[in-house]
């Protein structure tokens, strides 16, 4: 079969991803993102064994290891020092297993690298999609200010969750957080290997998770985030940083050494989400894939990862259907159950951390909490926040990365010295 010509609006991980193995299959790609130089925005997040499958299978999971932090487990600790949430690894039962965090730049400079070297990939940043056309010779770009582009056989929508191409309210969540990426120095009272919460019932939450050293950096980083209502946004705005800082150190006394890095406001990002699901990710020589197709808070931090499961997906599609628009629909098929899944888990959980409830967290800490540490509750809990709940794997032919190999390589990696920027 001749190959496709294939625009991806959006360089993100599902674009990038996309775009890699869609190459790697013959097919001619060209990405279109807003982005003026090639940069992803904000700070870490955390690759689940979902996610670090599809890295295996593009072979960039030594590296993205090697630039990440190894996260052993996530504990949440509420206001008065009881653990109410405590999800290890290990409770998986997959032998090594582990979660990465990691800061966006690194997991981007990764991808990016890896598209620039492969073959049948252009990148075309400065170009913000408007719209686009679809006639019997294919489907058109239209761009802000320049000309429509060439018509191509398909479009994949990576452009996350504002995309154009669902006109359907955004769900914008209340809640969002402020985010920084933050320098680790010795004698941080932090475990270096969790991702470490604290509660004010659901209305505060702090975290800090260890994301490992970006590139051209040479210290290891860790991302902290403050949970904060949008409505609340201009308040903070207006209050001396240093109040700020006193509220924060009333939930989480230990923080003072990390809070002292912050200098400035422009160190801290509001981020805001959405929960939404495309009614219909399939169209017309269309695709929307990762947060086009579905995105929600990042409180079972699986976006990134469910957007790499898009891009394996999608490839499969390519790769077996006979038609199009069969290849297509098989590509969203394998992975709807997944998404319907997690979308659902999501919103249930979502605002146990994260809402004004005071039912809610006292039910969490009341009643999960000591439910969570007994079987089978605890592997329940492992699989839902290792993306692995609902067997995604399987009919993607993708099989759990192998961890042994990983730590191997690191280990080798480390001894002979290379760097991890
Ligand atoms: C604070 C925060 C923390 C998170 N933590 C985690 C976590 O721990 N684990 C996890 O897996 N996920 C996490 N997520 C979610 C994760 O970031 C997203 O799910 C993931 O980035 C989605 O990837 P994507 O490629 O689909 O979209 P995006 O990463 O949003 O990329 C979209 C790209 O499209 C481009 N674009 C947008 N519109 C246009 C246009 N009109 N024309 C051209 N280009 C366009 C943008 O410039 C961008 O480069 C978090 C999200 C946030 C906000």
């Amino acid at each position: 079969m001749a190959p496709l010509t294939i625009a991806i609006i959006g360089c993100g991980p599902a674009g990038l991803a996309a775009a890699l193995l869609l190459a790697r299959q013959g097919q001619r790609v060209a990405i279109f993102d807003r982005f003026i130089a090639p940069g992803p925005v904000g700070s870490g997040l955390m690759i689940q064994p979902t996610g670090l499958a599809v890295l295996a299978q593009l072979g960039l999971a030594n590296e993205v290891v090697r630039r990440g932090a190894r996260i052993d487990a996530l504990q949440g600790i509420e206001e008065h020092g009881k653990t109410v949430l405590d999800a290890p690894y290990t409770a998986l039962g997959l032998a090594g297993a582990y979660g990465l965090g990691i800061h966006r730049a690194s997991l981007f400079a990764v991808l990016l690298a890896a598209a620039e070297r492969q073959d049948g990939i252009t990148i075309h940043p400065d170009h913000a999609v408007t719209g686009s056309t679809c006639d019997a010779g294919g489907r058109r770009l239209i761009f802000a200010a320049r000309d429509p582009s060439a018509p191509f056989d398909l479009v994949v929508d990576a452009s996350g969750w504002r995309t154009l191409f669902d006109p359907a309210p955004k769900g914008v969540l209340p809640f969002g957080a402020l985010w920084a990426s933050l320098p680790t120095l010795p004698g941080d009272p932090f475990a270096g290997n969790l991702l470490e919460q604290r509660y004010r019932r659901a209305a505060q939450m702090a975290g800090v998770l260890p994301i490992g050293t970006r590139p051209d950096l040479g210290t290891p980083e860790v991302a902290f985030f403050w949970s904060l209502k949008a409505d609340d946004y201009p308040a903070w705005a207006a209050t001396p940083l240093d109040d700020w800082k006193a509220e924060v150190l009333r939930l989480w006394p230990d923080l003072a050494g990390l809070l002292a890095r912050i200098t400035t406001r422009d160190q801290l990002t509001f981020a805001r989400y959405a929960h939404r699901t495309h009614p219909c990710p399939v169209g017309e020589r269309m695709i929307a894939i990762g947060d086009a197709w579905h995105s929600a808070s990042p409180q079972l931090g699986q976006g990134a990862n469910m957007a790499l499961l898009d891009a394996w997906s999608l490839a499969q599609g390519l790769a077996e259907g006979r038609t199009l628009d069969e290849k297509l629909r098989l590509a969203a098929s394998w992975r709807r159950d997944h998404v319907w899944l997690y979308q659902w888990v999501t919103k249930l959980f979502t605002p146990l951390y994260q809402s004004d409830s005071r039912v809610l967290p006292m039910l969490r800490d009341r009643l999960l909490a000591p439910l969570s540490r007994r079987w089978p509750a605890a592997g329940v809990q492992a699989q839902l926040m290792s993306g692995l709940f609902g067997f995604p794997l399987a009919p993607l032919g993708l099989t759990p990365p192998d961890y042994a190999g990983l730590s191997a390589s690191r280990i080798n990696a480390d001894a002979s010295g290379e760097s991890h920027s």
